[in-house]
């Protein structure tokens, strides 16, 4: 949609919105479907990213898996169309309640992140007289050179087994009677856009794949999570991730076994780019040195800037032209964190107002919060609204 076209559809809403780009999610959606497709590599939308309904079905829809992180998400997996055998169901903290429902449902695998979860999935299987499929996440000690935040393969890290565990599960495994031992997991950060990140992933696991084969050892499966980065700063030109050239890192580097299937859990690079939060200018205001621009979104809406230090690309849609200045633009909730942009040149912006702020259709909405009581943003997408914009000319 174009800038004026969203500012007309903005005249008479509540801000802040969350808009969503069906077209652009199905256009993203199906060119990350088409590249795995000609390796014939499974993808499980981690739906942590975004779980609203219609994204969840405009996933289940064109066949692509789940990847759940609580039974909260199973279930809304269910609800909106996956099917139980193309669900995978991770986290470290699974609970007894959680582990129950999934193995009631039958869903395809839970990625198992301890010796002890493995064991109690055991147990309960074993009681409910039913057989559970396990991947077992392996911490392959690998550095995804991004955020702190979001770096979860390094040795010393709450996710997954170090690799020394591996040996203990399997001399263990044969007491494992109700486990399938499906395969090995892994997920070592997001927003990575360095290729060169999972060659090393890839390297890692032809070594403990040569391990375990010397322990006459063939798994028939294998997944390597998510991670995959998105540009936030060109739009343009990376309005769709590079999903060719990561797939193919993959077909290069790793050495399937023969049948053996490789699974992916795409979160961000999905959904990302579909997102964008609508918000109106309140007041502008100067400081000693700085202009401000205070807006009606927040970090109770988007809470990425603050939590991770991310930074949106930004736009003013209501002005096209105008003296270019050096803002800082602000939300209105009671914490100095509350900030979406430090130093981004905007036309001349007053009140009322109409801002972008871009990309936030991944770890957006679904990170919101009710802090100061604020009310939840809107959510409008592209595909259920009309407007008439009058062609110029
Ligand atoms: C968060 C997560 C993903 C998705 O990560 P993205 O960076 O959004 O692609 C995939 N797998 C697991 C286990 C995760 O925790």
């Amino acid at each position: 949609m174009e800038n004026r076209e969203l500012v007309q559809m903005m005249e008479n809403r509540e801000t802040p919105v969350y808009f969503y780009d069906m077209a652009l999610l199905a256009d993203t959606l199906d060119k990350a479907i088409a590249s795995a497709g000609q390796y014939g590599y499974r993808l499980h939308y981690a739906m942590k990213a975004n779980h609203n309904g219609k994204i969840l079905q405009t996933m289940s829809s064109r066949g692509v898996g789940a990847d759940c992180v609580s039974g909260n998400e199973v279930k809304a997996a269910l609800e909106n169309g996956f099917l139980p055998g193309d669900i995978v169901f991770a986290g470290v903290g699974k609970t007894d309640r959680e582990i129950k429902f999934a193995l009631e449902t039958g869903i395809f695998a839970f990625n198992c992140e301890s010796l002890q979860e493995v064991e109690i999935i055991n147990q309960m299987a074993e009681e409910m007289g039913v057989r559970a499929g396990i991947f077992l996440r392996l911490n392959p000690d690998i550095d995804a050179y991004t955020h702190d935040k979001i770096t979860t393969g390094r040795a010393e890290n709450k996710f997954g087994l170090p690799m020394g565990q591996m040996q203990s599960f399997l001399h263990r495994r044969k007491d494992f009677n109700n486990i399938e031992w499906l395969g090995l997991h892994f997920h070592i950060g997001s927003q990575i856009t360095d290729m060169v990140v999972f060659e090393n992933l890839c390297q890692r696991i032809n070594k403990i794949q040569d391990l375990l084969e010397d322990s006459g050892i063939l798994l028939p499966h294998l997944n390597v999570g998510g991670g995959l980065g998105i540009d936030y700063e060109n739009l343009e030109t990376g309005r769709i991730t590079d999903f060719e050239s990561y797939f193919e890192t993959f077909h290069r580097n790793l050495k399937l076994r023969a049948g053996q299937q490789l699974h992916f859990e795409p979160g961000r690079s999905l959904v990302a780019q579909s997102g964008i939060l609508l918000s109106r200018v309140l007041f502008t205001k100067a400081g000693l040195e700085k202009q401000f621009v205070i807006i009606d979104a927040s970090m109770t809406d988007l809470l990425r800037p603050a939590l991770y230090g991310a930074v949106h690309k930004i736009e003013n849609l209501s002005r096209q032209e105008g003296n270019s200045t050096v803002y800082e633009v602000a939300g209105p909730v009671c914490e100095s964190s509350d900030v979406f942009a430090k130093n981004v040149v905007l036309p001349q912006t007053g009140r009322g107002d109409i801002l972008a702020i871009y990309s936030t259709g991944a770890y957006g909405q679904v990170m919101s919060s009710t802090y100061n009581m604020r009310n939840p943003a809107e959510t409008v997408y592209s595909d259920e609204i009309k407007v008439a914009v009058k062609k110029a000319g």
